[in-house]
């Protein structure tokens, strides 16, 4: 007796798996040179990059935003908000971004990733606070919205999967944890924030211009970020888990020659003085994070 067509595609899918498990897919080794076009879709091949950085974009509280309003108002919002967040991933340069209902991320690799990364996510969380007031001017009623950001970095797989010669019915899937964890270190965050994993935290850490704040006012100052625990995080890795929360927006007088200094690859601020760097680099709580994630590393994730 033949198959029916439901029986035809079970038994398909179940001898994807099973050969999925028989024999590991190929993986080709690409550095920091990824390049999602040439990414397969039909070969068991995966394109391995050796660092990327993530950034994840979500929109709070969009389950409930559209409950009371026409769908052509929920429509015009999702269009601003993720319509914006989309452009200026890609006026950062990402290299890849995509849309996942009410969030976007943009993937970097390649030179200046974790610069790039960074000035587009507090790019968003600037944006976002005026994009939420226009919502609210429009939209009394509604709940507050805006975006939680968050950043990760992590080698990657990418594999496109989908229907072969379909196009529109392909994606390319990021395996890996910078993604998911950009999702994880966004959850942690409020609306308007941006949360940063342990690990880009170490990167970023000897950066005057992303660590401290402007010259304006009194000054420089080390209260810009905030220790965070990912919780989301804790399970599986200790280390990114120690993250970092910014509530700061760029500043109005000096966030274009911050943002333009940080993608130079610019560091170190004549107006920053070696103390307060140093209170920067040990501060207790960091230090305490670092320790603990370092023992985690060492024991090979055991350590709780
Ligand atoms: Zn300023």
């Amino acid at each position: 007796m033949s198959e029916n067509p439901l029986q035809a595609l079970l038994s398909s899918l179940d001898a994807r798996v099973a050969t999925e498990l028989s024999t590991a897919p190929e993986v080709v080794d690409c550095g920091h040179e990824l390049d999602v076009e040439k990414v397969p879709i039909v070969a068991r091949k995966w394109h391995k990059g050796t660092d990327v950085v993530a950034v994840f974009a979500d929109l709070k509280n969009s389950s409930q935003l559209g409950v009371n309003m026409h769908p052509k108002s929920t429509a015009s919002v999702y269009e601003a908000a993720v319509g914006g967040v989309v452009e200026i991933l890609d006026s950062f340069e990402a290299n890849y971004l995509d849309i996942q209902g009410d969030a976007a991320f943009g993937v970097f690799w390649g030179e200046r990733r974790t610069e790039r990364a960074m000035c587009a996510g507090i790019t968003i969380k600037t944006f976002s606070g005026t994009m939420a007031e226009r919502f609210e001017n429009k939209w009394p009623n509604q709940p507050d919205t805006g975006f939680r950001v968050g950043v990760a970095a992590s080698t990657i797989l990418v594999k496109k999967v989908g229907v072969p010669r379909h196009p529109a019915k392909q994606r390319p899937v990021w395996a890996g944890r910078a993604v998911n964890y950009a999702s994880k270190a966004g959850a942690a965050a409020d609306r308007h924030e941006l949360v940063v994993t342990g690990t880009i935290w170490d990167r970023i850490e000897r950066n005057d211009y992303l660590t401290l704040t402007c010259d304006c006012g009194t000054g420089p100052s080390d209260t810009l970020w905030e220790d965070v625990t990912i919780e989301r995080l804790r399970e599986g890795d200790e280390g990114d888990a120690a993250g970092r929360r910014l509530t700061s927006d760029w500043c109005d007088t000096h966030g274009e020659e911050f943002c333009q200094a940080i993608l130079s690859g610019a560091r170190t601020r004549t107006t920053v003085s070696h103390e307060l760097r140093n209170a920067v680099l040990q501060s207790q709580t960091v230090n305490a994070l670092r320790d603990r994630a370092r023992r985690w590393r060492q024991s090979g994730g055991t350590v709780r």
